[in-house]
């Protein structure tokens, strides 16, 4: 598991500092705000959906490092992705880091999001890296507001 927290720690740090999609759609036809009253994480989310298909995702907002890296490699894994897809993306991300999904053992296509298998170990940190998730979710779902509480 260390590899694995080391490369956490780095991509965190990363994608905090140069995160990725970070900024307002005007042409959105799906958007949501997310809250983690916990951390203070506050995230809006916006999604342009083209029949079936997320053809652009992006979002604004501050929060702590893993909160915000969240968001960022959620869009890139988003881009592209069927709602369906999206929907069994948001499924395992949220079995990971609830640790009810082994990133080891259990099939799954997260791929690069495996790192936040790391968040296991910060129990209080596990709102922060599926705030993001949560508030996509709500978005699609015609909610406007999710928390994570
Ligand atoms: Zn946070």
């Amino acid at each position: 598991m260390s590899e694995l927290n080391d490369l956490y720690q780095e991509v965190i740090l990363e994608h905090n500092k140069n995160p990725r999609n970070f900024h307002e759609m005007p042409d959105a036809n799906y958007r949501a705000d997310g809250h983690n009253p916990l951390c203070g994480d506050q995230l809006k989310v916006f999604l342009r959906v083209d029949g079936d298909v997320i053809a652009d995702v992006s979002f604004t907002g501050s929060g702590c490092a893993i909160s915000k890296a969240s968001a960022s490699m959620m869009t890139q894994a988003l881009k592209g992705k069927t709602r369906e897809e999206a929907e069994t993306l948001f499924d395992e991300f949220h079995r990971m880091v609830t640790g009810k999904l082994d990133i080891e053992t259990d099939e799954n296509v997260l791929g690069k999001l495996r790192i936040f298998a790391g968040v296991l170990e910060f129990p209080a940190r596990v709102k922060c890296a599926s705030l993001s998730w949560h508030t996509v979710h709500a978005a699609l779902h015609g909610e406007e507001d999710a928390s994570t509480e």
